[in-house]
């Protein structure tokens, strides 16, 4: 029981990696409060949490929205208190030639991936300044670290999300709470599948073949599961990872060694 007694704002807690590591949180004794948008995929995590006896809370929010945000930060105060562990996982990928880009959907991927974990992180952060004690984990990716084909805004989001995951981390040092990043190589979500679909259409590959391509970027030849990615989730958030700030670990089976 790592996390007994904390909690957990994951948010994309709904599906795929979020979703992991909401359930591990809750595993190791954390009280989570799952947002992403579809509520019905937050109270089907929430179910399961219940399930094996945890305790979670599904809060539908756009994190775009300041305002919904900011309820969000409330609603737990006020239900639970103070919030321990922020985890900054909700994103989105879209792939496309830069040149063929359109400028709406590349100042959305920013906001989503980029400028909501801001946003987030801000309305946590008084609260754990004042206590001297939290953990921010930003889920980035390893194209937070290397340039990928038809995926500036996404590479562009990820990279100025590790940026930010170690200039806050220096800031945040003297108050006892750390910031840090993930890099999850291609993980089995339905982010992934709809990549794989989006090949597939591009290229005319089979969705399977395609599949098989981007396991073949890793290394170990395969996806990572979502479960491998919380592991590391719960090590970050834990009281002994308290000397870990500012760091970027990979899970991308040897995909980026560096
Ligand atoms: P996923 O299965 O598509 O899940 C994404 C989650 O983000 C969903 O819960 C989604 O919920 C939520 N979300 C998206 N836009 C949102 C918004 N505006 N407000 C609130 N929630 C929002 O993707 P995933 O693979 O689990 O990805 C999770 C994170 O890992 C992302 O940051 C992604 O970039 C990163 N990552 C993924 C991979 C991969 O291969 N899958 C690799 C490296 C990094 P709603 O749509 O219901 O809002």
């Amino acid at each position: 029981m790592q996390l007994e007694g904390k909690v957990a704002v994951i948010t994309g807690g709904g599906r795929g990696i979020g979703r992991s590591i909401a359930l591990a949180f809750a595993r190791q004794g954390a009280r989570v409060v799952v947002a992403a948008r579809t509520r019905s995929q937050l109270e089907s995590v929430c179910q399961e949490v219940a399930g094996f006896g945890g305790k979670g809370m599904a809060v539908p929010c756009d994190v775009t929205n300041r305002t919904e945000i900011e309820q969000l930060v409330d609603r737990t105060h006020q239900e639970w208190g103070a919030i321990d562990i922020l985890v900054n996982n909700a994103g989105i990928a879209v792939s496309s030639k830069t040149v063929e880009m359109d400028d709406d959907l590349w100042e959305k991927v920013l906001r989503v991936n980029l400028t909501a974990p801001f946003y987030c992180t801000k309305a946590v952060l008084p609260d754990m300044i004042e206590r001297r004690q939290g953990r921010i984990i930003n889920i980035a990716s390893t194209a937070a670290k290397v340039g990928l084909r038809y995926t500036a805004a996404y590479t562009a989001s990820k990279h100025g999300l590790l940026g930010f995951t170690r200039a806050l981390a220096l800031e945040m040092v003297r108050y006892n709470v750390t910031v840090n990043a993930i890099c999850p190589g291609w993980v089995a979500t339905d982010m992934t599948f709809a990549g794989a679909e989006n090949i597939s259409e591009k290229t005319g590959m089979s969705k399977e073949e395609a599949l098989q391509t981007l396991a073949r970027m890793c290394p170990q030849n395969r996806l990572m599961e979502p479960d491998e990615v919380a592991h590391v989730a719960v090590m970050l958030a834990s009281d002994e990872a308290r000397g870990i700030t500012g760091q970027a670990i990979n899970v991308d089976g040897g995909a980026v060694m560096f």
